[in-house]
């Protein structure tokens, strides 16, 4: 089954092609990696996922993004709507100058939740889904800003995670990481995909072996190969 569905889809910045009619399914509950060289049109595929290329003047997109089934492109959708059922993850930890509570609630309270047992319940949930939770529970008033980027990182996975999104999207999200917090975050991606859809942009040829069930090639602003990432990286 297919969380998202790409068909034909088409991206310029001004008169410059980034995207060349990518068709493309992604299985539901999987993590599909995208990888390919620097400007390939890998970001540029994830940010078309939650439409924050739009804030581009000049960027023009054609063909069709489904979403579980819906559209998220045709009509004027509601971009707040959309951003609640597309988390995103970047390289940079980027965490809310706020407690450690508040990043985790953030989204909740953007929803209207106000509900004190219904948020701590929730931040509790996000953080022991986002492999945090015994190292922060007793700190969660702490300034979230205190914490080692890798802590930082998961925090922002537990604050993306904690709405429920149908996919969530990694931006290279261990390359600005030691090697030990980014084998944290890639084995708390493999627990992660027992209930939500990862798409995970990297550079790093290795990590997508490593993590990855599907495999999608870029090039030039092509998808080039897609499949399971077991066959394409086996040599014969
Ligand atoms: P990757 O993530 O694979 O390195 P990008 O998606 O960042 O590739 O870039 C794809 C192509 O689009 C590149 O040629 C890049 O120069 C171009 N590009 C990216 N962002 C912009 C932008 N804001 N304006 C114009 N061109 C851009
Ligand atoms: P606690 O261990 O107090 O329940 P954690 O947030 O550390 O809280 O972990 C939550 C659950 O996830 C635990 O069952 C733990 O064994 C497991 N876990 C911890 N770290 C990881 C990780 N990096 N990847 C996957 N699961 C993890």
């Amino acid at each position: 089954e297919s969380a998202l569905e790409l068909e034909n889809l088409s991206l310029w910045y001004g008169d410059k092609q980034a995207l060349k009619e990518i068709t493309l399914r992604v299985p539901k509950n999987r993590i599909t990696a995208l990888i390919g060289p620097s400007g390939c049109g890998k970001s540029t595929l994830l940010r078309s996922l939650n439409r924050m290329n739009e804030l581009i003047d000049g960027c023009r997109t054609e063909g069709d993004i489904r979403l579980n089934q819906r559209s998220i492109l045709a009509g004027s959708q509601d971009l707040a709507a959309l951003r609640r059922r597309v988390g995103m993850v970047f390289q940079r930890p980027n965490p809310f100058p706020k407690t450690i509570y508040e990043n985790v609630v953030y989204g909740l309270r953007l929803q209207g939740v106000r509900d004190r047992r219904v948020l701590d319940e929730a931040v509790e949930r996000a953080l022991r889904a986002a492999a945090l939770w015994s190292e922060v529970r007793d700190n969660l008033w702490q300034n979230a800003l205190t914490l080692s980027s890798g802590q930082q990182q998961r925090l922002v996975i537990a604050r993306a995670i904690a709405i429920e999104p149908e996919v969530l999207l990694l931006d290279e999200p261990t390359s600005a990481l030691d090697p030990i917090s980014t084998l944290v975050i890639e084995e708390l991606m493999s627990t992660l995909k027992q209930h939500f859809t990862l798409i995970l942009v990297t550079h790093n040829m290795q990590q997508a072996a490593r993590v990855s069930d599907y495999t999608a090639f870029m090039h030039q602003g092509c998808v080039v190969e897609f499949g399971e990432t077991d066959e394409l990286f086996t040599t014969p």
